[in-house]
């Protein structure tokens, strides 16, 4: 009894803003299509069950560390890119002028850096990140490759947000148009997948890549949702995703559960901040890409035929300009805020037996994720809007740690862990949660970004297109203006008008 009670109050007490934001996203997705009142009476009463059962239960085989380490654990040992190049050579100075200059050195910035590597025969690159690189979302997450969103996944956002914004058409050319933007992801989107695979290969990058698979174990209430998804998978030829029977689920992740699951086959696990740290390595050996760490943007004006991109160590010109600064776009470019709309998700870390947990590849449940790494286990959930100015801010709440501890239990069997590691991060989502790829002013200005925490299954083909776009190379287009500009918000640019 006393320990209950001793439990509850010292998560009480510690309870923050983000975590009454977060009870409201768990409350929507918990209790889809209820009144508010039913939602609150429902959730009291979840609550309750947490507090007094669940989670003194759950302190009798997990533990949290005291102070917790707030360092995702990809991001433990040495940073090879601190205050670079500074901290070798403290007379170093941005240069004048570039022909590109990238803000931000996560999966879009550094695969912008590494593909100028290649493909540029003239002209420099200065990548320019606040932090260093891999310190944002992309040395934050839960380690998966993904082949993106499914394609009746993103059929479903962007028909939805049709149906808010456009009017004009009749529902039959809303559904034809989500089809257009759904056919255009999936494709870009395996392309990527590929394009990953084989660069890790050919460019012999260390970072603990294994292909084999996600499994997203569905809610037993919405398995109809399952089985449409699947059938339009089949249907338009993007098979990636598929349903298996639950001994297959179990077979697979270790993953105890009593109904079908959902599958992508092409998705894999890595080191994200291997990956990323590996790329910008590369483009580093070039004469044409330039780091500079630890130095923060802090606006960027378009001055005709260049934009000067003022930083807190000095101004430098270019002449095209790649935003890979992802969920703090809208601080930077306020009048963005409600395109690219910042988003919590939060993750922690600790050696465990893992219990059934399968190593090497992705699981998730309609509520958190999991993974095994390290001799540990990964584990996070939430995706809940945060204010333009808390982007990237690390503040994961205690409340969902123990929430994501109690499902653990029930899915893994998990016998003992030590938390030692929990932090979060940022994503960003744009209104019909499509990534822009692409122009953002009808210029010279171009970002990767808004990819709705699937940066994995984006960010590489991505960057090579805006990349080849900048350079005027000839290639697949795999990221037609028409739906994936910042241009397609503006009254005057949608599709389909
Ligand atoms: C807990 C969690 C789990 C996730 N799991 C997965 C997963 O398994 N698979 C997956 O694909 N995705 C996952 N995601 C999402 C994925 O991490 C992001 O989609 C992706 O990292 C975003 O792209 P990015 O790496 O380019 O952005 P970021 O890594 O956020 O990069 C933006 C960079 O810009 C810098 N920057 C910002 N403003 C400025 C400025 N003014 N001046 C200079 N620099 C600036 C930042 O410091 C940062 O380094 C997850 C995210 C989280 C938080």
């Amino acid at each position: 009894m006393s320990s209950r009670i001793a439990t509850s109050l010292g998560l009480l007490r510690h309870l923050q803003v983000h975590d009454f934001r977060a009870a409201r996203t768990f409350v929507a997705s918990f209790y889809p299509g209820r009144s508010l009142p039913a939602r609150v009476v429902l959730f009291a009463r979840w609550l309750f069950r947490m507090l007094w059962k669940h989670f003194p239960e759950t302190s009798r085989w997990a533990s949290i560390e005291h102070p917790v380490s707030r360092t995702p654990i990809w991001l433990a040992g040495a940073d090879p890119f601190e205050n670079h190049p500074f901290a070798r050579d403290p007379a170093a100075k941005l240069p004048a002028e570039v022909e590109v200059a990238v803000i931000g050195a996560g999966m879009a910035g550094s695969a912008s850096a590494y593909h100028w590597s290649r493909l540029a025969a003239t002209g420099t690159m200065a990548v320019i990140e606040m932090n260093s690189v891999a310190s944002g979302a992309a040395g934050r997450n839960e380690g998966l490759v993904v082949m993106g969103r499914y394609y009746s996944y993103v059929h479903h956002t962007v028909n939805t947000y049709l149906e808010r914004t456009r009017m004009d058409l009749g529902a039959a050319a809303r559904d034809r148009l989500a089809h257009e933007f759904a056919e255009a992801y999936a494709k870009a989107a395996y392309a990527n997948a590929e394009m990953i695979a084989e660069t890790i290969e050919r460019e012999r990058i260390e970072c603990d890549y294994v292909r084999k698979g996600w499994v997203q174990a569905a809610n037993p209430d919405a398995l109809d949702r399952l089985e449409r998804s699947t059938r339009m998978a089949r249907e338009t030829g993007f098979a990636d995703w598929v349903k298996i029977p639950a001994e297959e689920s179990f077979e697979r992740a270790g993953i105890r559960v009593h109904a079908p699951s959902g599958f992508s086959i092409g998705a894999a696990s890595w080191d994200p901040a291997k990956w990323v740290r590996g790329l910008m390595a590369i483009a580093l050996r070039s004469p044409r890409v330039q780091l500079f760490t630890r130095t923060r943007v802090t606006s960027v004006k378009d001055q005709g035929e260049r934009y000067a991109i003022h930083t807190d160590r000095g101004t430098v010109l270019a002449r095209f300009v790649i935003n890979a600064a992802e969920s703090h776009t809208p601080a930077l470019f306020p009048s963005l805020h409600d395109i690219i709309q910042p988003m919590q998700t939060q993750a922690a870390w600790g050696p465990s037996d893992g219990g059934t947990m399968k190593a090497g590849v992705g699981i998730s449940s309609d509520r958190a994720f999991f993974g095994r790494h390290g001799g540990g286990v990964i584990f996070g959930s939430d995706a809940t809007r945060v204010p333009d100015h808390e982007a990237g801010r690390n503040q994961p709440s205690r409340f969902i740690t123990r929430f994501v501890l109690t499902e653990m239990k029930r899915l893994f069997g998990v016998e003992t862990i030590r938390v030692t590691n929990e932090w979060s991060g940022t994503v960003s989502y744009t209104p019909d949660e499509f990534p822009i790829v692409g122009e953002m002013d009808g210029k010279r200005m171009h970002m990767v970004g808004g990819m709705a925490g699937s940066g994995s299954g984006v960010s590489f083909n991505g960057a090579h297109h805006v990349v080849k776009t900048i350079l005027g190379l000839d290639g697949p287009d795999y990221y037609p203006a028409k739906y994936f500009s910042a241009l397609r918000f503006r009254r005057d640019a949608r599709p389909g008008s």
